[in-house]
């Protein structure tokens, strides 16, 4: 019998992992420290679109300062290989150059997105980058990178929900969830 807390999207069968509550206590928390350590620095905040939209939306509410936000996405088209495809950065119309950027993202996994983000934006001689990430799969990274501000460090299993997609549903669920094994 399937309990009344598993969610089925497409085939997929998942389970409660981060509450909400558990997530806005924990983004209350990485922009506390934001508050601190880049109030005189002018950033620029890069939400990655589509999945930092919900921590983007959450963490920029608890920022102290004034602050310049820019909603960006990553270029994909059919037959894009997990790694080693260039991906065009869409949307970003500030000048990047001399800025102190922090880059907020939904999750890294292998690190692959970031990496080619992070070539992007240095190829603009930004001041400095910082990556805020919501969820870290660390034992997943295949690249050298070590995000800034993280939110919660999860395990290598595929998670949903808070802005993070299974096949494009499941991102405007409140909490995030675990795929369950089989
Ligand atoms: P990367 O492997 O390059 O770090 O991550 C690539 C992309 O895979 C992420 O931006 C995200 O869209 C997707 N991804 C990786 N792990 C998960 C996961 O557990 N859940 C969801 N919904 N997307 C994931
Ligand atoms: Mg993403």
């Amino acid at each position: 019998m399937r309990k009344s807390k598993e969610l089925k999207i497409h085939d997929l069968t998942f389970e409660p992992f981060i509450s909400n509550i558990q997530i806005k206590e924990r983004v209350r928390v990485l922009a506390g420290s934001m508050n601190a350590e880049l109030v005189n620095k002018n950033p620029l905040f890069l939400a990655i679109l589509n999945g930092s939209f919900f921590f983007a939306a959450d963490l920029l509410r608890e920022i102290k300062f004034h602050c310049q936000i820019s909603f960006v996405k990553l270029s994909s088209y059919a037959g894009e290989k997990s790694n080693g495809e260039p991906r065009m950065l869409i949307g970003l119309n500030e000048e990047i150059k001399g800025r102190n950027v922090v880059i907020l993202e939904d999750i890294i996994d292998s690190g692959y997105t970031m990496d080619r983000l992070l070539k992007h934006l240095k190829e603009h001689k930004p001041e400095s980058i910082k990556i805020a990430t919501l969820t870290f799969k660390k034992e997943a990274l295949k690249v050298s990178l070590k995000p800034d501000y993280v939110g919660f460090e999860v395990p290598n299993k595929f998670i949903v929900g808070y802005g993070l997609d299974y096949e494009q549903l499941g991102r405007n669920l409140k909490d995030i969830y675990i795929k369950k094994e089989d």
